[in-house]
């Protein structure tokens, strides 16, 4: 048994990327939303750029539009009677709608004048 080529196959699979997305992005449940919206929190202020979702626009009580990096594509989150809904993914409880949540919350919070 040649060892030397398992090893090496090893070595090439800890390189690359462990998870695949199969065409799905990773942010496929709520919490993980929350989760990536808490380390967009943080890159904002560090400047860091290494988050998996990067926010393109925000439209007070209308829609967010967020780039989503493991897709990648743009995805819309729009918000109806108040509540979010996720276009790009048509449901009200992935990712992108848990981030979005978070970011209407922050808003709010910090009493952004909407203009
Ligand atoms: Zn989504």
């Amino acid at each position: 048994m040649p060892l030397h080529i398992l090893e090496r196959k090893d070595k090439k699979y800890l390189s690359g990327r462990s998870k695949t997305s199969e065409n799905n992005s990773e942010l496929s449940t709520l919490d993980l939303g929350t989760i990536e919206f808490m380390k967009w929190l943080i890159s904002k202020d560090t400047n860091s750029g290494d988050t998996l979702v990067a926010v393109k626009d925000y439209f007070d009580n209308k829609y967010v539009i967020l780039f989503d990096k493991s897709i990648p594509r743009d995805v819309i989150v729009a918000y109806r009677d108040g509540m979010p809904w996720c276009i790009t993914c048509n449901t009200d409880d992935c990712g992108h709608v848990g981030f979005a949540i978070c970011l209407k919350q922050d808003y709010d919070r910090d009493d952004h004048v909407v203009y």
